[in-house]
């Protein structure tokens, strides 16, 4: 099974260079807009593509889309058009999948802190639930009427360690989601549980994200899959018929290729779990990154550059308010530069030793340190590759900075890939730039005097 595939998948980095030259070209990037998040859509269908084909074996699948790895409306409609479902985890989140057109079946919450407004809204809807606790399924127990659709599962931690980001895993010993499996007792109360509950039909892992391994993924899944069969050996039925693999699959965000990708992911769960894929279960799926992080980039002006301490900075519209992972943990999340003239052309000459910085009034404002680019001067633009996921859909409002515009496109015609300028790029709008009164609303705005009203008056 090859571990890299050049086609289908998304972007190279030449199919960006010609969005970026026309995005330039069209005004989507300049002064008056420094900074934006495209998303390439042919690039979002051949993903999901490559995840249908990886996944082709298996009968009754359901993929739904991690929403919260693109969080935009038009992006999640472009992803139910592809077929996909959607997992949400907080009301927003399922308003978005809704608005996007997701059908409530196609629908998956999971969260490990429901309210019980959300639990009565969810088995209103028809909305799949998996239960992160046993409190939890006690409370559906009790919100839950037998007229309701919802599909309703039990998240378990298989507890088969951590990946190479911490923050990342959620399958460790004292990871906070689901019911740890491993602790003593645990296993047995899980299967009570469904003893009890015969509405309980499904199981969910979700081992973890960037960092890591495939076969670490995979043994917590034939976890999982061990523990379904368990329930139906000692209940005497097929009580459970769902089992929610969860996302996951990392990204490799140091060069254009696809690695691993779902074709080997699907691989190694095969060879860990073979019953999975037999008919047995329905299984349903819940990536994200891997399907949105290739499929998107950042672009921002240079607005300046400046020399300090011997080393040349450029101040970009770029920062922690649209990158704020890779500026925490630079280590953790690295990203690929790219430098852009003023056309938004790829820039040539000898590589020269730079911090790219952003716009926040805080000194570890830097995407990427002493980063080798050709030369960048104001009025040039960068790139940071590999941002479909995660990055320009959920912006931090630090220094008030406004939520960047998103637009999707298309490379279509002949030249499409090669970045010349015989190609064609079309680009449709996915969120507005945020305005000025927008910032000011939800900054109290409306709410201006509510503090001079409280406590003693001033003696004038
Ligand atoms: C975040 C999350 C996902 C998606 O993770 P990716 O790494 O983006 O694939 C899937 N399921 C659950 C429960 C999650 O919390």
């Amino acid at each position: 099974m090859p571990l890299t595939s050049p086609a289908p998948g998304p972007p190279s980095s030449a199919r960006v260079a010609a969005a970026v030259r026309h995005a330039v070209g069209a005004g989507l990037l300049g002064e008056s807009r420094p900074v934006a998040g495209f998303i390439d859509t042919d690039g979002v269908r051949d993903s999901v593509r490559a995840l249908q084909d990886a996944f082709a074996g298996a009968p009754g699948v359901l993929h739904t889309f991690a929403a919260k790895a693109a969080s935009l409306v038009p992006v999640l409609r472009l992803l139910a058009d592809c077929g996909m479902g959607c997992e949400v985890a907080s009301p927003g989140e399922l308003r978005l999948a809704l608005d996007a057109g997701f059908s409530p079946s196609a629908i998956v919450l999971d969260s490990p802190a429901k309210t019980r407004d959300e639990i009565r809204q969810a088995l209103a809807l028809g909305v799949a639930l998996n239960a992160d606790s046993l409190d939890e399924v006690r409370r559906i127990a009790s919100l839950r009427s037998s007229s309701s659709a919802s599909v309703i599962g039990m998240r378990v931690n298989p507890q088969v360690g951590s990946g190479a980001i911490g923050a990342m895993s959620t399958a460790t010993a004292t990871s906070k989601f689901g019911v740890a499996l491993l602790d003593p007792g645990a296993r047995e109360r899980v299967v009570q549980a469904f003893a009890e509950h015969s509405w309980l039909t499904q199981l969910h892992a979700h081992v973890g994200s960037q960092g890591c391994s495939l076969e670490l993924i995979a043994a917590g899944v034939a976890e999982m899959y061990q523990l379904a069969e368990e329930i139906n050996k000692t209940l005497g039925t097929r009580q459970v018929t769902g089992i929610d693999i969860g996302g996951g699959l990392p990204v490799n965000f140091d060069d254009d290729s696809v690695r691993p990708t779902f074709a080997a992911h699907a691989a190694a769960l095969r060879a860990a779990v073979p019953g999975l894929f037999d008919g047995r279960y329905r299984l349903i799926t819940e990536f994200g990154r891997s399907l949105l992080a290739k499929n998107g980039f950042i672009g921002a002006l240079v607005e300046y550059t400046k020399d300090a301490g011997g080393r040349r900075i450029a101040l970009t519209h770029a920062g922690a308010q649209i990158a704020t992972r890779t500026v925490f943990m630079p280590d953790a999340w690295p990203l690929r530069v790219g430098a852009f003239d003023a056309e938004g052309r790829p820039k040539e000459g000898p590589p020269l030793v730079q911090d790219i910085a952003g716009p926040c009034c805080f000194a570890g404002d830097v995407v990427a340190h002493a980063r080798e680019l050709p030369e960048l001067r104001e009025g040039d633009f960068v790139v940071l590759y590999d941002t479909g996921a995660y990055y320009f859909s959920t912006p931090w409002s630090y220094n008030s900075l406004p939520r960047p515009a998103v637009y999707g496109f298309s490379t279509v015609g002949d030249g499409g890939d090669d970045g010349s300028d015989g190609d064609t790029v079309r680009f449709a709008p996915v969120r507005d730039a945020q305005s000025l009164d927008s910032i000011a609303e939800e900054s109290g705005a409306g709410h201006a005097d509510s503090l001079l009203g409280l406590g003693p008056r001033r003696d004038r």
